[in-house]
C-alpha cells in the first residue's frame, strides 16, 4: 500500500515485540502500555491495531495526554470515550491514507 500523502511504503512489517506467551488479557494490557509509553506495537495475539493505527500505519501517533484518556477511559470502562477517541484514530488513518472512512453505528446518537 501507498500513502498518498506522505509517498511512503505503508509498514508492513509492524513492531510484534514480546507478545510470545502472553494471554489474550495480557497482550492486550502489554499493547496498551507500550502505547501510551509511546512505543506502537501491533498486537500479533488478537491481530488488533493500536487506537491510533501507528503499528501499521506508519503514521504519526495521537498525543500523549490523548493515549492517557484512552488508558483512563479503559480503566474506567467508559466506553463512549474509547469509542471517541478509536474514531479519532479512524480519522487520523483516514487523513494519513487520504480516504475517506465511515464507521457503522456513526451518527446514531445525532440528530
Ligand atoms: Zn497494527
Amino acid at each position: 500500500m501507498q500513502n498518498t500523502k506522505t509517498g511512503s511504503l505503508v509498514r508492513i512489517d509492524p513492531l510484534i515485540d514480546g507478545f510470545d506467551g502472553l494471554s489474550n488479557a495480557d497482550s492486550i494490557a502489554y499493547q496498551l502500555k507500550h502505547w501510551v509509553a509511546g512505543k506502537p506495537l501491533h498486537n500479533v495475539i488478537r491481530d488488533e491495531c493500536c487506537p491510533d493505527f501507528s503499528c501499521c500505519s506508519g503514521g504519526e501517533m495521537m498525543p500523549l495526554k490523548v493515549r492517557q484518556r484512552f488508558n483512563a477511559a479503559i480503566e474506567a470502562g467508559n466506553g463512549a470515550e474509547q469509542w471517541a477517541i478509536l474514531n479519532m484514530g479512524l480519522g487520523m488513518l483516514a487523513a494519513d491514507m487520504d480516504v475517506n472512512v465511515h464507521v457503522a453505528g456513526q451518527g446514531q446518537n445525532e440528530n
